[in-house]
């Protein structure tokens, strides 16, 4: 695949760039080994300060890099404006906490290990190699880099091909902050380039966000090259509403929930698991809200939809669509895109689908949303499990006993009652099942790439 900016609202080229070859990516990884072996040994306070640099200059720059993301990924300049923004906090929250995060953990009574002292203590592992996706092309490298950079580790990233403008201002941004060079590079190279990377001995490690495709292919290499992953990957996140459930409010939040970032976010509600009570109330007022949305060019103010990322998504919601239709589903609104250039495609709502239907199983990537009807509660579980994925999850209830069963008996990374999946700094991140494994954020996230060593002292 060629390394290519392409407008998604245009379907223009807006730039072209070479991958590296095999002798560029050579000397890349030998400056991240070098750079590795005196960064690792630079202090806390020393990184904290580049790391509120780099978060001051994203900041200062945020008008300029969102709109670099909306034309190379079609996400609304609002929105990627926004991500600019929470990475900079995300920096600042790393900044702060990687020290006490990353302290020495001793035993309160090392005699019951005959040991004067004993402690665990976090050091980083070396060059760890993030395979990137474009939906969200600074907070995804962002909640990677942060913690690595801040436990001393460096960072090399391998984003998505249609993303390289983001992905060099990224390597440019850790520059300008005062990063040494070879703390954090981009390498621009293809999928087919990957393997090569990883089994390079002077690579640690890698954590992947993306599609179970690259997280098997990636997992697989460093399985055979014993090399820790960390994979987020694909989710086909539920949302169950309960007959207490405030349902304009639902409805509401469902709507960012899906439509959030062009339908685009692993974490984006998917399928909506709505309680017979109350489920010809929600679908009316989900699908008028749905059908309100205005879809448009993600450059202008007031626009909710921009396109899809890129053609081949778009064919792909299609193709799920068609097939369910085919199947019986009907469509409550949406369901057409539009002619003319862009891959643009119309906040789309799903009722009547079935075990047979790909819809039932596969991600929606876009905005098109699934309904479904739940007699009981156990219903509702049994649906909202019935993927192989498992990555956030949804529940709006007010009944205390009905938040306790959703807590303990939706299988997935997260839960979120009466809201919709975010990602904050402060909390982990991360999927069970198909959707991966390993955490990011939180304390959690900047301990996965570090080794935790037994220091024990007789
Ligand atoms: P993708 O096609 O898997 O691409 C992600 C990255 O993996 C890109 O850099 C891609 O490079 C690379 N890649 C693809 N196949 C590979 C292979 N066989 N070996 C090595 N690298 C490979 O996914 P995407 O379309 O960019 O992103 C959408 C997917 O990401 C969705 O499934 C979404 O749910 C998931 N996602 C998960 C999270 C999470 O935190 N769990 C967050 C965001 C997105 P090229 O671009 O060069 O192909």
């Amino acid at each position: 695949m060629a390394i290519q900016s392409i407008n998604p609202a245009t379907g223009a080229v807006l730039k072209t760039f070479d991958a590296l070859d095999a002798d560029e990516i050579d000397s890349r990884l030998a400056l991240a080994a070098a750079t590795f072996a005196s960064y690792r040994r630079t202090t806390f306070a020393g990184r904290a300060a580049l790391m509120r640099a780099a978060a001051d200059l994203l900041d200062a720059g945020r008008g300029d890099i969102a709109v670099t993301m909306t034309a190379e990924m079609g996400k609304t300049v609002a929105s990627a404006a926004a991500e600019a923004a929470k990475c900079a906090k995300a920096m600042r929250f790393y900044a702060e906490h990687a020290e006490a995060f990353l302290a020495d953990e001793p035993l309160d009574d090392p005699s019951v290990v005959g040991a004067s002292r004993a402690y665990a203590r976090y050091q980083p592992i070396g060059p760890v190699l993030a395979v990137m996706p474009w939906n969200f092309p600074l907070w995804q490298v962002t909640r990677f880099a942060a913690p690595a950079l801040m436990a001393g580790n460096v960072g090399l990233l391998k984003h998505a091909s249609n993303v390289p403008q983001c992905a060099l201002y990224l390597e440019d941004l850790f520059l300008r902050a005062g990063f040494p060079r070879g703390a954090f590079q981009t390498l621009l190279i293809g999928a087919g380039q990957v393997e090569s990377v990883l089994r390079d001995p002077r690579v640690a490690g890698a954590a992947v966000t993306g599609s179970e495709p690259a997280g098997q292919s990636v997992a697989a290499i460093c399985g055979d090259e014993i090399k820790k992953t960390v994979l987020e990957l694909g989710g086909s996140d539920p949302f169950v509403v309960m007959p207490s459930a405030d349902l304009e409010r639902a409805a509401t939040v469902a709507v960012t929930a899906r439509c959030q970032n062009n339908g685009q976010s692993c974490i984006a509600a998917k399928r909506f698991i709505v309680h017979d009570a109350v489920y010809d109330e929600f679908a009316r007022l989900f699908t008028e809200k749905m059908a309100a949305l205005t879809v448009g060019d993600p450059m202008t103010d007031g626009v909710d939809v921009g396109p899809v990322a890129t053609e081949q998504g778009r064919v792909d919601l299609e193709e799920l669509l068609d097939d369910a239709v085919a199947k019986g589903a009907s469509v409550l609104c949406g369901g057409k895109a539009p002619a003319g250039p862009g891959w643009f495609f119309p906040p789309t709502v799903v009722a009547e689908v079935t075990p047979a239907m790909r819809l039932y199983l596969e991600e929606t990537f876009g905005p098109l949303a699934a309904l479904y009807r739940a007699p009981d509660l156990d219903t509702a579980l049994e649906i909202a499990n019935a993927t192989s994925f498992g990555l956030s999850s949804n529940a709006w209830t007010t009944d205390p006993a009905e938040q306790e069963r959703f807590a303990n008996e939706l299988v997935a990374g997260a839960v979120f009652i009466n809201g919709m999946t975010t990602s904050y700094p402060e909390l982990p991140f991360g999927g069970v099942r198909r959707s991966g494994y390993g955490r990011e954020l939180g304390a959690v996230g900047i301990r996965e790439f570090c080794n935790q060593k037994t220091v024990w002292v007789g």
